[in-house]
């Protein structure tokens, strides 16, 4: 058995994520694993779930995102 480091729960089924530090998570579903691991896009503020975009050591949710904060030149990939 084991606990979600995000709600607690104790579940049968529980996984772990190694974050991009090295830690090692557990999570009893994948909502609790991003709230707890994903990144934040810098301008709007929203869960980076999936590819994002980087620019500048900065990540973002897309490239609007990038370019109101003011990084050029940015396209969303593929
Ligand atoms: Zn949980
Ligand atoms: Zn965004």
């Amino acid at each position: 058995m084991a606990t979600c480091d995000v709600c607690g729960n104790d579940y049968d089924k529980a996984f772990q994520v190694v974050s991009s530090d090295g830690t090692t998570r557990t999570f009893d579903s994948f909502e609790c694993a991003i709230h707890a691991v994903a990144p934040s896009c810098n301008h709007c503020g929203c869960r980076v779930v999936g590819h994002g975009v980087e620019a500048s050591g900065q990540i973002f949710c897309c490239a609007h995102c990038a370019g109101m904060a003011g990084v050029e030149g940015v396209k969303d990939r593929a």
